[in-house]
């Protein structure tokens, strides 16, 4: 893993949140990233980040789904893997 972000970020999320006044009676109890891969590389699982994207298609009524998953931390910038 090239950074803590994703492990660290919930929490620090978290604690912005209880400090507002929107959740000082309801406080947030868990934050957590929906959008998170762990792709093998060079046979070690390593933790990413991706995104859904829509393809409007020529021809097609419905966008085509798919995914991408961020070569960099979209928060700190580092590399999420090295070149292979
Ligand atoms: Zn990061």
């Amino acid at each position: 893993m090239a950074c803590k972000c994703i492990n660290e970020l919930p929490a620090r999320i978290m604690e912005h949140c209880n400090q507002q006044k929107e959740y000082q009676a309801k406080p947030v109890l868990e934050a957590s990233f929906k959008d998170v891969v762990f792709p093998i590389i060079n046979g070690e699982m390593s933790v990413a980040l991706k995104s859904n994207i829509e393809l409007k298609v020529e021809g097609r009524k419905t966008p085509k789904k798919t995914v991408i998953t961020f070569t960099y931390c979209p928060f700190c910038g580092v590399k999420y893997q090295e070149d292979v």
